[in-house]
């Protein structure tokens, strides 16, 4: 079938056992394929209407195309494996887009218990939705929007990628500021044919035009270290600078530990250091 494909006309046909064992179809695990062929039975995952206003029209079409079903990589006939017709889209159920009112995830349609944003997103916004292969995707323009909101609205500054981790804080912007940590890219890998190197994290920043000395946060100037660090200050820059050529590890702006008498606004040392201490520019 495969041959008659590229055109090809099969005249004798040898078959004997694969050495690797009766469940792999020359080097692709059948049983994976067939699972990668099932649909999956939930509906389409979406945007929330109101968490769709949240963005620009454009992004939120490229963010919901990435929720949409994978097709499989591989392409095996309808019932090369078993009596099953794949279950075309168009049948899939489809599940009214709720209104904020009535509970579930605040940003997409996919409702799992009672927390503010479901599994997924909350996966997603942790690690970022879209992976670099390198190529200039359609969905590139959003990582760059995002990245730009972020540094607007919460960090006063280009983040780092470890601030991404986190949730965002309960607020109006929540549910922004989330949708921006997934449409973020912090995976990437070079494949064979790209048009560039996959984007290292300082790529995206430098392309979302927030590493320029001109880049002016709310917190002041934003400017890159040697070493990549991202630093808040001309001084700062001079520090980390000054760890990184004298080798001492260090770590930029660690949360500083709450202190009800001390530090009761909860404010952020500078670096922190292979032992522990934490050591910071006075303000
Ligand atoms: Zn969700």
């Amino acid at each position: 079938m495969l041959l008659r494909r590229v055109g090809q006309q099969p005249r004798k046909v040898a078959v004997e056992p694969h050495p690797d064992g009766p469940e792999y179809f020359y080097g692709i695990d059948i049983l994976q394929a067939a699972i990668d062929q099932t649909p999956d039975q939930r509906p389409t995952r979406r945007l929330r209407q109101e968490a769709r206003e949240l963005l620009p029209a454009e992004w939120a079409e490229q963010l919901e195309k990435a929720w949409s079903p994978e097709q499989p990589h591989i392409d095996i006939p309808p019932g090369l494996f078993w009596d099953e017709t794949p279950q075309p889209t168009t049948q899939r159920l489809t599940e009214p887009v709720r209104s904020r009112t009535s509970g579930g995830c605040l940003l997409c349609t996919w409702s799992r218990g009672g927390k503010a944003y479901c599994r997924e997103c909350l996966k997603e916004a942790e690690e970022g939705l879209f992976s670099d292969r390198g190529f200039d995707e359609p969905w590139k323009e959003a990582v760059l929007w995002s990245l730009r909101t972020l540094a607007e609205v919460e960090f006063g500054g280009p983040p780092a990628v470890n601030q991404l981790k986190k949730p965002p804080a309960d607020g109006n912007n929540a549910d922004l500021l989330m949708l921006c940590r997934i449409l973020t890219c912090r995976r990437g890998w070079t494949e064979m044919g790209a048009e560039r190197n996959a984007y290292a994290w300082t790529d995206w920043l430098a392309d979302a035009g927030l590493l320029t000395d001109g880049f002016r946060a709310s917190r002041g100037v934003t400017v890159m270290a040697k070493d990549g660090h991202i630093c808040r200050s001309l001084l700062e820059r001079e520090i980390d600078d000054f760890f990184h050529e004298h080798g001492i590890a260090h770590e930029p702006e660690p949360d500083y530990p709450y202190d009800s008498e001390h530090n009761v606004g909860g404010y952020r040392a500078d670096w922190k250091l292979a032992d522990g201490r934490v050591c910071c520019t006075i303000r």
